[in-house]
């Protein structure tokens, strides 16, 4: 079975000094293309499905097309999803197949945060389910809710550290000074505050915001802690682009599956080269062998 535990997933990564890529699939031949990219290069994966992707799709095709394509592959594949902030649909998630789940309520005071998180823990503990909670506010848009710059603000390492004491999480998200979407001049990241974190909680950290960061600033990133990088942003313009394209460069060909084919390539190589760039190539069934190994 290569649907695993998230938990597992992350730890190993971590302890191995890698990172494994979370890209946000949206239809079903992107999550084909992650999975086929994965096993081409020997990779561990995580799709995560962003709210609004749910709400499009409904749970249940997403949770079986991820059985269809991972459920025997030869890599370890989660299905997480990514920023949570409705509890029917988290509480939904779990029900219908997801690996993991992110609880975000970190645009909420901090007690408040605490609250509402405990209250998913419980509930995805109870199922399993490990989870990825966030702290700090990170800044660009996200399922439509854009975080000026000036609201932003960096995750408080003692704050860090009392809420990785009172959950056992899959990974941490601080807000380490990264944004969501395409940066506007160069990004701040706060790799002290990385370290001091990672280094008070022993918690893997979740690199938001991964798409536009420099292979230097990610691959320091991962050295410190974090050992999961998203990626969402960069997938969204290589879809539209690819498929654009082709038809610019065959303006007569009107046969959709070549078009479709165009478009499926170009999102392997993102997602072939992300993997590889976050140190995951070759590493996917010594993966799983150690967590069947673990399980046992
Ligand atoms: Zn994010």
């Amino acid at each position: 079975m290569a649907l695993v535990n998230f938990k597992q997933m992350l730890r190993i990564a971590r302890s191995g000094g890698y990172a494994v890529a979370a890209f946000n699939p949206v239809d079903y031949a992107s999550m084909r293309a992650m999975v086929e990219a994965a096993e081409e290069i020997d990779a561990p994966l995580i799709m995560q499905t962003s709210a609004k992707t749910i709400r499009y799709y409904g749970h249940e095709p997403l949770a079986s097309w991820y059985k269809q394509l991972a459920g025997e592959s030869p890599v370890p594949v989660t299905l997480h999803l990514d920023h949570g902030k409705d509890l029917d649909m988290i509480k939904k998630c779990i029900e219908t197949g997801w690996t993991s789940v992110m609880i975000d309520a970190s645009d909420r005071p901090f007690e408040e945060n605490l609250e509402i998180t405990k209250q998913v823990y419980d509930m995805a503990t109870a199922g399993g389910l490990a989870i990825e909670a966030e702290i700090g506010e990170i800044g660009g848009v996200e399922e439509d809710i854009i975080v000026a710059e000036e609201d932003a603000h960096l995750a408080n390492p003692d704050e860090a550290e009392r809420f990785c004491k009172e959950f056992d999480l899959g990974v941490f998200a601080a807000a380490i000074g990264t944004a969501h979407g395409y940066y506007h001049g160069e990004p701040k990241v706060a790799f002290d505050l990385i370290e001091e974190i990672y280094q008070r909680t022993q918690t893997p950290m979740a690199l938001h915001g991964g798409t536009g960061l420099d292979e230097e600033t990610i691959a320091r990133c991962i050295s410190l802690g974090c050992a999961k990088v998203n990626i969402s942003t960069n997938l969204k313009h290589i879809f539209v682009d690819s498929f654009a394209q082709y038809h610019v460069d065959h303006p007569k060909d009107y046969e959709p599956l070549k078009v479709l084919g165009a478009q499926f390539e170009a999102m392997k190589e993102l997602f072939r080269a992300k993997m590889t760039e976050f140190g995951g190539a070759g590493k996917g069934a010594a993966m799983l062998g150690e967590i069947q190994k673990q399980s046992v």
